[in-house]
């Protein structure tokens, strides 16, 4: 299958987003600073772990929510100094550790939380090394004397995953489901492009004020990027379809050569997952066929 988009094609598409779009800033605070506390608002803090990368932005965000009695989520990766950086800034009132999913930039750090503090430790399932004293459903709650925290299951970047409603402010802890400054990588098989829509749509539905993801700023304006992210997603697969349909059949890189112009070589890996993401949802509704990540895929 040689592949070379038509000239046509190439120029219909040079205006695709890349799969980490810079455009998509939606705050101005101040940048984000390893391991010192921020107060976000009157219940929240937030301590960025120091884990930077091209996956991760800036870090880890770990929250710390409460004062008298405090929930840490997302503890981040295995990192003394991080793990330090909450204790020091909880003074010892940690009760509770929650993560959002078991990706190894937010659970690693439960188990030396834990030691330190004896916390509960709740998650949707044991994953990834983490061992949980709960799981946690759609719709439990955590209520303190301070606050209330609604977890909703949310898959999509991950089966496991769940965000966390902060009732008190409508805030969404919303882990890898929504960041700010950038869109998600959803990787097949866990990842889940047809649930990851249907978690957006769920969020939205949420009455939020704000969004604090675990790689960005605080979002202020959560429908605006959720619609953003829904449409962002709907029109890369129109487009792989539509690129399917004018070449028969096709390997991902070759979509990924096609329908990303241009891309910076680094972040191939990461649009082939989502390209791979969008054919399993298009296969799921019998629009196109093909076989894992490096088969061949066609319409039907
Ligand atoms: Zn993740």
């Amino acid at each position: 299958m040689s592949r070379q988009p038509e000239p046509r094609l190439q120029r219909r598409l040079k205006s695709a987003r890349f799969v980490t779009d810079a455009s998509a800033t939606f705050s101005t605070e101040p940048p984000l600073v390893h391991d010192k506390p921020q107060t976000i608002s009157p219940l929240v803090r937030r301590v960025t772990a120091a884990n930077p990368s091209h996956m991760t932005g800036a870090g880890t965000n770990t929250y710390l929510v409460g004062n008298d009695e405090v929930l840490v989520i997302d503890p981040g990766p295995e990192d003394a100094a991080h793990t330090k950086a909450l204790l020091k800034a909880a003074k010892g009132r940690i009760r509770w550790i929650m993560c959002t999913h078991t990706h190894p930039d937010h659970s690693p750090g439960v188990p030396a939380l834990k030691a330190e503090t004896g916390a509960e430790v709740m998650a949707w399932s044991n994953r990834g090394g983490l061992r949980t004293d709960r799981r946690l459903r759609d719709g439990d709650q955590l209520i303190t004397d301070e606050f209330t925290i609604t977890a909703v299951h949310t898959p999509g970047h991950a089966g496991n995953h769940l965000c966390f409603m902060l009732e008190e402010e409508r805030l969404l802890f919303s882990g890898d489901h929504i960041m700010q400054g950038s869109t998600v990588v959803i990787t097949p098989p866990d990842g889940d492009m047809g649930a990851y829509l249907e978690s957006l749509a769920k969020v939205r539905a949420l009455n939020l004020n704000a969004i604090a993801p675990a790689h960005g700023h605080i979002i202020t304006d959560p429908n605006t990027v959720i619609d953003w992210y829904t449409a962002h997603r709907l029109e890369r697969e129109a487009q792989l379809h539509g690129l399917l349909l004018e070449m028969g059949s096709a390997r991902i890189a070759e979509l990924v050569e096609a329908a990303y112009v241009p891309l910076d070589p680094v972040l191939i890996p990461m649009a082939k997952r989502s390209v791979h993401s969008h054919l399993r949802k298009l296969a799921d509704e019998g629009k196109v066929e093909g076989t894992g990540a490096r088969g061949v895929w066609s319409v039907i």
